[in-house]
């Protein structure tokens, strides 16, 4: 224990053990908070896409994980040596609420480039480390989280709802740079794969960034009744049969949220000469996509891909959702609550319900 940091009470976290195996719950003193770390006591989590896929055997965690990567909390302490100041500058202090972001590069690494930090050797991200002795507290399944140093957290106003705060530092950062390589959104038309929390997250984006027209296509009813009130013009039901005609129009820009082959498929086969396709869904193994070659050749069609987000996307993404919370309804996308205790509850119901987002509340 540091000798400054005040005695705060012993905490709980939760262990996921693998797919299939129940939940652990634990308690922990806080521990030794090593220079430039900050506690926080964690408020709210979400369950991510990710997160589910986790629990249900659809990729894989460490062998012992505090899952969890959406979260939102208050700091209750600021390590000496870290700079005091969060990525826009501004002091902070401790009760200040804020969002940081999923990964933390560590001290002596340099990124591969400066816009891919994400893809930094030794990269630590939260909700997805091993969790074990005292190093619990790494993941938002928990009362609290050691923000490492090189962590770029943001402060937000108290005011902004928990649910939609939460989802900020996963699913509106990730999406933000889906946009950012998609290039000038001004005027295009968009096509929209999946109308989960990305998928409505990226209609909104792009209809403020004035795209001409936004179409969506999801499996899910429920979900693509959403999709209107977040800026689209047109939701279309999957069509079922990719060699099909396709029901909707060519599209310059094609933003694929499902990781599902087929529909990254029929993606490529929707864009228009010129056109490009974003990628951030397939984050788990799949069959190969099938794609004509000689169409990408001769429509000059771009394929980009995205996992996670730098700092400018992560930052960019905060204010969007600053700025826009109140005019799209993203808070009640979180169609469901638990307190932690019920953490078994929660994802089964994720799991096998569907909602667009399951929230964790943590006291
Ligand atoms: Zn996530």
């Amino acid at each position: 224990m540091n000798d400054t940091l005040p005695n705060f009470p012993a905490g709980k976290a939760v262990i996921f053990n693998g797919h299939g195996l129940p939940f652990e719950f634990i308690s922990r003193e806080v521990p030794f908070i090593k220079p430039g770390e900050i506690l926080v006591k964690t408020i709210y989590t979400t369950l991510c896409g990710s997160d589910i896929h986790t629990y249900s055997g659809r990729r894989l965690e460490p062998p012992k994980v505090v899952l969890g990567h959406e979260i939102v909390g208050n700091i209750l302490w600021i390590d000496p040596a870290h700079p005091g100041k969060d990525f826009r500058g501004e002091p902070i202090k401790a009760g200040d609420r804020i969002t940081w972001s999923i990964f933390s590069v560590p001290a002596g690494i340099t990124p591969p480039r400066p816009d891919i930090p994400q893809k930094s050797e030794q990269l630590f991200k939260y909700g997805h480390a091993l969790a074990a002795g005292d190093d619990v507290f790494n993941g938002g399944l928990a009362d609290y989280c050691i923000l490492r140093s090189n962590t770029a957290l943001i402060k937000i106003d108290p005011s902004m709802p928990v649910k939609v705060a939460a989802t900020i530092s996963c699913a509106h950062a990730t999406v933000m740079g889906a946009v950012r390589i998609a290039g000038d959104i001004a005027g295009k038309r968009v096509m929209v794969f999946g109308a989960g929390l990305l998928g409505l997250s990226c209609i909104s984006m792009c209809r403020e960034a004035g795209a001409g027209w936004i179409g969506v296509m999801d499996h899910d009813t429920t979900r693509l009744s959403w999709s209107r009130k977040f800026g689209a013009n047109y939701a279309y039901s999957y069509p079922g049969d990719e060699n099909l005609q396709l029901p909707w129009p060519e599209a310059d820009i094609v933003f694929d949220m499902t990781g599902n082959p087929q529909v990254m498929k029929m993606g490529i086969d929707t864009l228009a000469v010129g056109g490009c396709a974003v990628w951030i869904g397939a984050v788990f193994p799949a069959t190969p996509v099938q794609i004509d070659a000689q169409k990408v050749v001769r429509k000059l069609l771009q394929i980009r891909g995205l996992h996670n987000y730098n700092y400018e996307d992560f930052l960019l993404a905060t204010s969007f959702i600053e700025k826009n919370y109140g005019k799209y309804p993203f808070e009640e996308l979180i169609e469901m609550e638990y307190p932690l205790e019920r953490i078994e509850e929660a994802f089964a119901f994720a799991s096998n319900s569907r909602p667009v987002r399951v929230g964790i509340k943590i006291n």
